[in-house]
């Protein structure tokens, strides 16, 4: 494996004005400053900066380039020809002027050097023409076009932005390029203070980088090769402490005791009776492995994954109904009211019918309801409890829990170890509806076993996709009226704007009121978002699946857990600014029925689109398949990403590319079962495997 030296400035360009200070002792907290602390960044920076989830030194050190610039020569202005990307240098030759066209700003101003001179035009960025003045030196690389140069990026002074191999970072649109250098530049100033996790001898027996020196090449690297070292370093980093968390949990849970369950009865027969639909094999397959787990004497820990509306829940109720059957208790734990709510109508209404006593738990109940249900749990008379993860592990005391269901949570098992009653833990079984690919769940569940629903109910027909922009959103609530008047109900996704709950809300109700008197006129609009009391949340959704209400126009509250079958079809406005997982989600709120449903994705004009953000609507386009979308997810935005903020062990993987890194993975497990469980590699566990308490609410 080649070495990895320390840059000595980036190809074609000068020196830097200074180096980034040595950090000789470790001092891991520095890491943890709040990226405030770094210069140029301000509340509002740091704000944006949040929304990539990014809050601390060490969140920028980990944030990955996807990709590196290609280096491009440089070329004098009169040489300048065709429309393929070059670096030009000049001096600014008259002032910039700005102007807007629709909500695309566009600055010009000429630029020239020694051979000539060029119309030189920016988009979107405003505020450079106090800069642009002339005489100012600017590095500028972009493409020819007929009307004179279009920037992608440029330096004025020095030059880091248009440098070979400069960094290419997952931005928003709120923040550039040029700022995410910056700051990921003025983090690399505290590269040393992580101090490094692997033992030398290790590190020299693998071959690898000092961590420090990694993280430099990942993001300042003199070459591909450079970089790849570096990446690959860190990644087996990631991969060596995943390895260590997953020995350190398996250990636990085969210390564990669980008193086995008698085998389904009756109850469960008049279950599938109730059922409108018989099960899909899936189904069958994965309540025979659920009731082979149950039969044992050591806890069920088992992952249940399938895409959206592949009918999970069914195969959860039964869980929680063995409970039932054997005189014991079970809980349904949700990630939000709203997701727990959700299934508290799904399941209530069947458990009814079977004669269970099922309960809501949710924080907006009046205290002496909350009382009274906690009460009831307690003494056992309430059979099924559902509620967030965080009200029933804080404050709920089973009288004898057997089987607890977690949907959406992340793994790594803290809830295990509060609903523990005297030395017996409960079975459990987690359910996903952000499929892992396969690849992954490998790695990542390594100790827990996996059911996968993998074909939905035979009577569905994949949902249709489109894209339009929003120039032509017009015939997208056409279409979404004829499914109105063929009987059919729909949703329309607000934009997901950076604002606090209250101003999301407020622009809902806005856009419902919008909608009633325009495109919708003569429907019955409803509107959901985070803001409503839980009783009127409740009652709007229920009047929704009633078919009261043509229409819910909605925040991405309905993101889980939403089941009306009879709605057909979905707007999403400014689909743009949501997360490839995140659409997937919304999109199988819909054909949930036999009927042929549509997602119609309206963004903004194209020129307003990141790179990132046009394939992530491509992708959506060419594909329903959940497991596709989360591997080219990964390509788009690398893997730490794959699950959103909900799925810590995974977002801690920042440099590892598991299908690339096989071979990296392999030998992490090796040298894991070798290690001692000590030092920095030890607290890099603690950190993963406690990083759960914090999570859960999203
Ligand atoms: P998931 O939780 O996996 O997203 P759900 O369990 O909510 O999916 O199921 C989606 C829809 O499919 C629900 O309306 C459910 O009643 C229905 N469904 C589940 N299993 C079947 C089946 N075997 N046949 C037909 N419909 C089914
Ligand atoms: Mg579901």
């Amino acid at each position: 494996m080649s070495r990895v030296r320390l840059p000595a400035g980036f190809a074609g360009v000068d020196l830097p004005d200074s180096w980034p200070r040595p950090r000789l002792r470790p001092d891991p907290e520095l890491l943890g400053q709040p990226v405030e602390s770094l210069p140029g960044v301000g509340p509002t920076a740091a704000r944006r900066l949040a929304r990539l989830g990014l809050r601390t030194v060490a969140d920028l050190l980990a944030h990955r380039p996807r990709r590196y610039e290609q280096p491009v020569e440089r070329r004098a202005i009169s040489e300048l020809f065709g429309d393929g990307e070059a670096v030009i240098e000049g001096t600014v030759q008259q002032g910039a002027s700005g102007r807007r066209r629709g909500r695309l700003h566009i600055l010009t101003a000429r630029v020239g050097d020694d051979s000539g001179s060029i119309r030189v035009t920016w988009f979107n960025q405003p505020w450079l023409e106090q800069k642009l003045l002339p005489g100012t030196r600017v590095r500028l690389r972009g493409r020819p076009n007929r009307h004179g140069f279009a920037v992608e990026s440029y330096d004025l002074g020095s030059a880091s932005a248009t440098a070979d191999f400069a960094p290419v970072y997952p931005a928003t649109e709120e923040l550039s390029q040029k700022q995410l250098r910056t700051f990921a530049e003025s983090a690399l100033a505290f590269a040393r203070a992580g101090g490094d996790p692997l033992p030398a001898e290790l590190r020299a027996a693998e071959g690898l980088p000092l961590a420090a020196d990694a993280l430099v090449a990942v993001h300042r690297p003199r070459s591909l090769e450079e970089a790849e070292v570096g990446r690959r370093r860190l990644a087996f980093d990631e991969l060596l402490t995943l390895q260590l968390a997953l020995a350190r949990q398996a250990a636990a849970r085969e210390a564990a005791f669980a008193s086995p369950l008698p085998p389904p009865g009756h109850l469960l027969d008049r279950y599938r009776e109730a059922l409108p639909f018989t099960l899909t094999s899936a189904q069958e397959r994965a309540i025979a492995q659920i009731d082979g787990d149950l039969a044992a004497e050591t806890p069920m820990q088992r992952l249940l994954q399938g895409d959206v509306g592949s009918g999970k829940t069914v195969v959860a109720l039964y869980a929680l109904l063995r409970a039932v059957e054997a005189g014991r208790q079970a809980a349904l734990m949700a990630p939000t009211e709203t997701l727990a709510e959700q299934h508290f109508a799904t399941i209530g209404s069947l458990c009814s019918e079977l004669g269970v006593r099922v309960a809501l738990l949710t924080s907006s109940l009046r205290a002496k309801e909350h009382a009274l249900v906690r009460q009831l749990v307690a003494s056992g008379d309430v059979q099924i409890a559902v509620g967030t993860h965080a009200l029933i592990q804080k404050e709920v005391a089973f009288r004898d829990l057997a089987v607890a269901v977690v949907d959406e949570q992340h793994r790594f098992g803290v809830e295990q170890r509060a609903l523990l009653v005297e030395g017996r833990s409960p079975h459990v079984l987690h359910m996903t509806a952000t499929p892992i690919p396969r690849t992954l769940a490998l790695t990542v569940y390594g100790d827990l076993a996996v059911s996968e629903i993998d074909a939905p109910p035979a009577d569905r027909v994949p949902v249709v996709t489109a894209w339009v922009t929003e120039d032509r959103s017009s015939v997208a609530y056409e279409r979404l009226c004829r499914h109105l008047v063929a009987g059919r109900q729909a949703y329309v996704v607000c934009p997901l704007i950076e604002a606090s709950e209250t101003t999301l809300a407020r622009a809902a109700e806005d856009e419902a009121e919008r909608l009633r008197v325009s495109e919708l006129r003569g429907f019955r609009v409803g509107c959901v978002h985070g803001r409503l009391p839980a009783a009127e949340r409740r009652e709007v959704m229920a009047r929704f699946k009633a078919g009261e209400l043509d229409v819910l126009v909605a925040t991405t509250v309905i993101e889980v857990g939403v089941d009306v079958p009879n709605a057909t079809i979905m707007i999403v406005q400014e689909a743009d600014r949501f997360g490839l997982a995140q659409l997937h989600q919304l999109r199988g709120r819909v054909g949930r029925g036999a009927e042929q449903s549509y997602c119609l994705l309206v963004s903004r004009a194209k020129e307003e689109l990141t790179e990132s953000a046009q394939e992530r609507l491509e992708a959506l386009v060419a594909t329903t398949d959940g497991f596709e979308l989360a591997e080219r997810d990964l390509e788009i935005r690398g893997e730490g990403h794959l699950l959103g903020a909900r799925q810590s062990g995974l977002t801690d993987l920042r440099f590892t590319k598991l299908r690339q890194d096989r071979d990296l993975l392999a030998r992490a497990r090796e040298v894991a079962q070798a290690l001692p469980g000590d030092g920095l590699l030890a607290a890099a566990v603690d950190r993963l495997l406690g990083g759960s308490e914090h999570l859960g609410e999203s």
